[in-house]
């Protein structure tokens, strides 16, 4: 009988759970877990910081789902070392406890850089249930809060806190918000859409300083010179994975490096969810995808071979999505065209609603949608099957430029599964 663990209770941890028991009804799973709580939805904080969503609703599964899955769960505990020849692990409590295969699935922490560290009072990132409930006491209380990143994590939590009626600054670095993941004319359209709700955005600067005293943030000091009086920071610059435990152990670059079953280098260790990087589709290379789609397929894959069965991943596909104050933005796979040969793309653009679709070679290979988000689908599609007829029955170039907001909302002629 295999002894599993599987460290990280959330998207890929849970997953890999409900996978290793369709396969395997009886070998016994420890689930190590940092925080305190039963699985909860990750995504859905900023809504909970809106006030749009309780906090009851937050949890995916209660205690039954583990006593179900007949899993002994270790919560608030958190493991500080592996011993891959002796096949344990050490836990924050001094415990010691032995596996015969591991999951590492402790996902990622939010980036905090200079100015933003060393850590300090009244500085922080959002990515636990505890930061979202910390910030809902702050804007309840009236406090000045300053979001730093202009991406779709930026973005998401000034129009929670406005919506929260809070009155927050967004600020960028770019010339433009989701610079990363957008064009300049995409961005543009939201940019808008985010100051007719009121919410102040200032691109193009830098914070250089973080100004305040030991018990407290007063401002930040721009590179233009200025200062935005504030009472907490929350930053938004992008995550890390968390690939400690096996630093100097397996092979990781930005993340850990698994191969289609989800096994890293080292014997009977898989890893899964915002921790790893694997092989994009669109890209052709290895990236960390960090998002919850990703986190919840990877874990499967990686339950199913845990407990013996060949299941493979298909690869992952960067994908972005956001609502703006009713304006629903997706972005997926390559988004700007490198200034190489072979590269192309095609726009369509009617009012608020904006297709640009991105080929690689004659190969659909990313797209950005604004206000068409009903088209996603479709397009992802076309994207992972990358073939020559998916591609043409896209091509938004047959398509009348006057059509564009029918299109748009009615889906492409002829493309299967294409919907409003
Ligand atoms: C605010 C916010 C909004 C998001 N919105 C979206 C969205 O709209 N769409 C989308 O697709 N994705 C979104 N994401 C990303 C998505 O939540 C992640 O991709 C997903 O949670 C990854 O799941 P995971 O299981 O890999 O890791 P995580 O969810 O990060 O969970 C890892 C768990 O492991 C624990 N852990 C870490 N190290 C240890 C250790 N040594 N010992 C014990 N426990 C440990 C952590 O405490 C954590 O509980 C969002 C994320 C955030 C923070």
């Amino acid at each position: 009988m295999r002894r599993y663990v599987v460290v990280g209770n959330s998207a890929a941890g849970v997953s890999a759970i409900r996978s290793i028991r369709a396969y395997d009804g009886s070998g016994p799973i420890t689930l190590v877990s940092e925080e305190p709580y039963p699985f909860y939805s990750r995504v859905l904080l900023t809504h909970y910081v809106a006030g749009r969503v309780p906090r009851e609703r937050l949890f995916l599964v209660g205690e039954g789902f583990y006593r179900v899955h007949g899993v002994e769960v270790l919560l608030g505990v958190r493991v500080v070392g592996l011993d891959v020849y002796g096949r344990r692990l050490e836990l924050s409590d001094g415990r010691v406890i032995p596996y015969d295969v591991l999951l590492v699935a402790t996902g990622a922490r939010p980036v905090l850089a200079r100015p933003f560290s060393p850590a300090r009072e009244g500085v922080m990132g959002l990515r636990f249930l505890g930061d979202a409930e910390r910030l809902r006491r702050a804007t309840a209380a009236g406090a000045r809060v300053a979001v730093v990143g202009g991406g779709p994590a930026g973005i998401k939590l000034a129009c929670a806190l406005r919506e929260a009626g809070g009155n927050p600054t967004l600020l960028v670095s770019s010339p433009h918000i989701l610079s990363q993941v957008a064009d300049d004319e995409a961005a543009l359209l939201l940019e808008s859409r985010l100051a007719a709700h009121g919410l102040r955005v200032r691109c193009g600067v830098e914070v250089r300083e973080v100004a305040g005293g030991p018990h407290g943030v007063e401002g930040l000091v721009l590179s233009d010179g200025t200062c935005v009086a504030c009472d907490l920071v929350v930053v938004c610059k992008g995550v890390e994975p968390r690939a400690e435990l096996l630093a100097g152990k397996a092979e990781v670059r930005r993340g850990v490096v698994v191969d289609d079953r989800m096994r890293t280098s080292l014997p009977e260790v898989y890893a899964a969810g915002d921790v790893v990087e694997c092989t994009d589709v669109a890209w052709g290379q290895g990236r960390v995808g960090a998002i919850w789609p990703h986190a919840v397929a990877q874990g499967k894959v990686a339950g199913a071979n845990m407990a013996g069965v060949h299941l493979l991943f298909r690869g992952a596909l960067a994908r972005n999505s956001l609502d703006v104050f009713g304006l629903p933005f997706v972005s997926m796979g390559v988004t700007r065209v490198p200034p190489e040969p072979g590269w192309s793309s095609q726009v369509l653009r009617d009012g608020d609603a904006y297709l640009k679709l991105v080929f690689r070679g004659g190969r659909i290979v990313g797209a950005v949608l604004v206000g068409c988000a009903g088209l996603a689908g479709v397009i992802q599609a076309a994207i992972r099957r990358g073939d020559g007829a998916w591609q043409q029955r896209i091509a938004i170039a047959g398509i009348p430029a006057e059509r564009a907001r029918e299109v748009c909302q009615g889906g492409i002629p002829g493309a299967e599964g294409s919907g409003g």
